[in-house]
């Protein structure tokens, strides 16, 4: 169920437990601002989420919100894991969902990395 990113921040979601280690995940990378994991339900060879450690909804939360160091050290971070991945050469695809129409489900602020392959189109083709 798509969430709504206007909402405010849910403890009890899934990322949030995770942070907290009340949940497993495949840890990729982890410094003071971010932690990165493998998606549990991968879409390409490489399917890792990278989340700020601070409680953020969603990129417009964390965008407006978030301290410059904070934003900073994350960004940085997602470029750390792709390096890390080693995906810089052959190319990779960042993808953040927002809200209902991005198609958001999990409501702390993460973004996609997606690699091994060549990804096709952008966006899937739709009538409308
Ligand atoms: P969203 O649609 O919110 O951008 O993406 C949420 C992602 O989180 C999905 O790709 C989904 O497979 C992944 N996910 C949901 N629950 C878990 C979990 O418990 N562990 C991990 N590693 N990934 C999860």
């Amino acid at each position: 169920m798509p969430i709504d990113a206007t909402a405010p921040y849910d403890d009890q979601n899934i990322f949030a437990r995770i942070l907290r280690g009340e949940i497993p995940a495949r840890k990729v990378y982890e410094d003071e601002w971010a932690l990165a994991f493998h998606d549990i339900a991968a879409q390409a060879p490489v399917h890792v989420l990278v989340i700020p450690k601070g409680r953020y909804v969603s990129w417009d939360d964390f965008s407006e919100s978030a301290p410059a160091d904070e934003i900073a050290g994350f960004v940085r971070a997602v470029g750390r894991v792709a390096r890390t991945e080693r995906l810089v050469e052959p190319g990779y695809r960042l993808l953040a969902n927002v809200g209902a129409h991005g198609g958001q489900e999990v409501p702390h602020f993460h973004v996609h990395l997606f690699g091994g392959k060549p990804l096709g189109p952008m966006l899937a083709r739709q009538d409308g």
